[in-house]
Order: structure tokens, then C-alpha cells, then sequence
């Protein structure tokens, strides 16, 4: 007999829903905890864990394509 699966996924499969994306994490200490990053105005964010103030997502400037495995 074969048992069904369950209909919730493991909760190690969740997304890092409390976590920026890596391209607006803090360029200085790569603070990505959104609890840590705190918007100071339209366009700058402010890490709290070491000070740093920029832009999310402008550090890299460029033509990244999507991502490497
Ligand atoms: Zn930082």
C-alpha cells in the first residue's frame, strides 16, 4: 500500500521570505536579514548591523545575467 503524500511541502523547502535578495544585501557585511535593513529614503537602505548606507540591487551595477547554478 502505497501512502499519499502530504499536502505541505517541508518547512525546509519555505522561501526566505524575511530575507532580501542577494543583489540587495548590504555590500559590506552582506547583511540580508530584512529586520536588519531598514529604508531611509526612496532609494537608500540602511544596514543596521555595521552602519552601511546604499543602494539594493546598484552595487553591481550591471549586466548580470540571471544566476549561476
Ligand atoms: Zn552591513
Amino acid at each position: 500500500m502505497t501512502f499519499p503524500k502530504p499536502p505541505n511541502a517541508p518547512e525546509k523547502n519555505i522561501p526566505d521570505y524575511d530575507m532580501v535578495d542577494e543583489s540587495d544585501a548590504c555590500p559590506k557585511c552582506g547583511q540580508r536579514d530584512i529586520d536588519r535593513l531598514v529604508w531611509i529614503d526612496d532609494d537608500r537602505v540602511e544596514c543596521q548591523s555595521c552602519g552601511t548606507v546604499y543602494k539594493p540591487g546598484e552595487q553591481k551595477g550591471g549586466n548580470h545575467a540571471n544566476d549561476e547554478a
